[in-house]
């Protein structure tokens, strides 16, 4: 191919890129994730897989690893690297991989490299390099159609022997994965990233759906006022109370103690690793689980959640550590900080200690208060449902204060 015909072909490209995250900003991006079935590979096709993701571990290193001159010019057509063994002795490696993986390993890279520069520029500190990675787990294919691609239901060939599979660049066989069901029959997949977990392979598989008109307009629930807290984990200010905490199993304690008593490195060892990294899997998946559930039992038609701006990265330090990493708590917060209709509240707003009738700020009141009795009009409710209620109505006043002055930016 000459220059002129490159240029073109660049110029096409470009234009499609162009017109597909067109389409794709009026759309909804969903994630949906898939797990495959390494059964239907043979020893090779499955070996091949883990392969990926160690090249990837080594093209990492070895450009972290490169002096910045050496790293900006670094072609992606390079196929032989080094890097070092377990006893830190340099290897000569060849990538088998597909060369859009090089790729997005290089422009991970690069862009991880310019976010560091730009913080340095930032906060005027040498704050150093990137870290070597001891894992590569998570592979991104950014390209549907070329990195890989599905074929759905009745796809494929007549018995329907190809359907419900995912093809991955490099590997001939289709792969069976299971899932399927989750995408509907009007997205449009994109993007995805090969993950590799405990309890084996996944692709988490980027789809656009339309955008549905919402005509029917569902009525409104009033507002709600959200208390954390440490026990009983939410409140809301309707008396309603979520237990979000997960329980450590039995299970995962035994693991670990067989773990500290096998020989390490041993082949029982690693097994009981494995058993253990899966066990953690499960664990956050409950968590995860737990969370988009509460989170939807809050949000549904709500038209205003007020929460306050608690730090839970302190409450992991003190106290508490251990019952708050048990729950889905930092999940959740999260979650709500992302809507657009959660109002959160400055954490030094005193919303346990002043009464949501006559305003009277109840200093004495201790943690082991459960019930809040207001010593200057006698109102009396059970001390999280109450700070709840009283975030609600100091959302509902900051709201009311602030909104007018919101209508005066300028208009779109
Ligand atoms: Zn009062």
């Amino acid at each position: 191919m000459d220059d002129e015909a490159r240029k073109a072909k660049n110029r096409i490209i470009k234009e499609k890129g162009r017109e597909t995250r067109l389409r794709h900003a009026s759309m909804r991006p969903v994630v949906i994730e898939l797990k495959l079935d390494l059964k239907c590979l043979n020893n090779a096709e499955r070996d091949k897989l883990f392969l990926y993701f160690a090249e990837c571990r080594w093209l990492c290193n070895y450009l972290i690893g490169l002096e910045s001159d050496k790293f900006k010019n670094f072609s992606t057509k390079t196929r032989g690297i080094t890097s070092l063994d377990k006893d830190g002795k340099p290897v000569a490696r060849s990538l088998m991989m597909p060369a859009k993986f090089i790729q997005a390993v290089y422009s991970s890279l690069k862009q991880d490299m310019s976010s560091l520069a730009a913080k340095r520029r930032k906060t005027g500190k040498k704050n150093g390099k990137l870290k070597f990675r001891s894992s590569y787990d998570s592979i991104e294919l950014n390209q549907y159609n070329d990195t890989h691609w599905i074929c759905f239901g009745p796809g494929g060939n007549a018995n329907g022997r190809y359907k419900n599979t995912v093809h991955i660049a490099g590997i001939k066989r289709p792969i069976r994965v299971f899932g399927m069901d989750q995408i509907p029959a009007d997205a449009e997949c994109a993007n995805a990233k090969l993950v590799k977990r405990a309890s084996g392979i996944y692709l988490m598989l980027t789809c656009y759906i339309p955008k549905h008109d919402g005509t029917a307009e569902t009525e409104k629930k009033p507002g709600i006022g959200l208390d954390f807290g440490i026990k009983t984990t939410i409140t809301t200010s309707e008396g309603e109370k979520f237990d979000i905490s997960v329980q450590e199993q039995e299970r995962l304690k035994g693991l670990q103690r067989k773990l500290a008593r096998q020989v390490k490195g041993s082949g029982g060892w690693r097994d009981t690793k494995h058993r253990i990294q899966r066990e953690y899997e499960r664990l956050a998946n409950k968590r995860r689980a737990k969370a988009n559930q509460v989170y939807h039992d809050i949000v549904t038609d709500r038209g205003l959640v007020v929460m306050q701006d608690e730090n839970i990265k302190g409450w992991h330090k003190g106290l508490f550590g251990k019952q708050v990493q048990n729950s889905a708590l930092g999940t959740l917060k999260s979650k709500l900080k992302a809507n657009e209709n959660v109002l959160m509240i400055n954490r030094f707003f005193p919303s346990t200690r002043m009464c949501p009738v006559c305003g009277h700020i109840h200093e004495d009141i201790t943690l082991s208060d459960r019930e809040f009795v207001c010593p200057a009009c006698g109102y009396a409710e059970e001390r999280d449902t109450k700070a709840a209620k009283t975030l609600l109505l100091a959302g509902g006043h900051e709201i009311a204060c602030t909104l007018p002055e919101q209508k005066r930016t300028p208009v779109e």
